[in-house]
């Protein structure tokens, strides 16, 4: 019975070195985020099911009218194990507006997506990146850290899948991507993304405060204090 007990010890302890061994080699190439702005729209539901296919987890930053306007969306999201961030209501340049308004835009998000997913969003960006002091200090006030982006992956003009590739091939570790849930060369670059991350050994990780500064791409001296983590 020792002689048993002592093996089984043995194997148990030698499957788990090897597979702590595996997971720690998982992500040798670094954790990147990928973040989709905009949605919750039709679009997103054909890109939630490659993201399954392909094992993605990522982080939509929607719209609180988006929210109200596609309930099952926002509830699958949340299902599938993707983060839920804030983009504000209606999609204004917040550094446009009065203190008062940044505050509805931020505070009505908030209290729709809770509502809908039964999450409480800890992460918000800005309207086009767009940002100033006030706009801070409204998203401090409610409970929220900034995140801008260090890549972006310029889906909005309409380059094709291979160029989004070459934006988060481009992503350094820790790094944060821009993207859209309303681009349709998404759908092609996903699958491309994601044997890029397996072929260098890069995991698709979540949102995670950092106090180290994160450049926003080429927007000198634009930083933030978010980075990408493992799940
Ligand atoms: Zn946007």
């Amino acid at each position: 019975m020792l002689k048993r007990c002592a093996t089984w010890l043995v194997a148990l302890c030698i499957v788990a070195q090897s597979s702590g061994v595996r997971a720690s080699e998982a992500c040798a190439g670094g954790v990147v985020a990928l973040t989709f702005d905009d949605g919750p729209a039709p679009a997103t539901s054909a890109l939630l099911d490659i993201l399954a296919r392909e094992g993605l987890r990522v982080t939509f930053f929607v719209l609180g009218k988006h929210v109200e306007q596609y309930p099952d969306l926002a509830r699958r999201i949340v299902a599938d194990g993707h983060a839920i961030a804030n983009h504000s209501y209606t999609h204004p340049d917040l550094t446009t507006l009065p203190g008062s308004e940044i505050e509805s835009e931020l505070r009505r998000t908030q209290q729709v997506v809770l509502k809908v997913t039964g999450k409480k969003v800890v992460f918000a960006r800005p309207p086009y990146g767009e940002s100033n002091d006030q706009v801070r200090h409204q998203l401090s006030t409610a409970g929220l850290k900034e995140v801008i982006w260090t890549v972006d992956s310029l889906d909005w003009t309409g380059v094709g899948a291979k160029e989004i590739l070459r934006g988060v091939e481009m992503t350094q570790p820790g790094g944060v991507v821009l993207m859209h849930d309303t681009s349709p060369q998404l759908r092609e670059a996903l699958p491309l993304i994601a044997k890029h991350f397996r072929d260098n050994r890069i995991c698709a990780g979540k949102l995670a405060p950092t106090t180290k500064r994160m450049p926003v791409g080429n927007w000198y001296p634009r930083a933030f204090y978010v980075h990408a983590e493992r799940w």
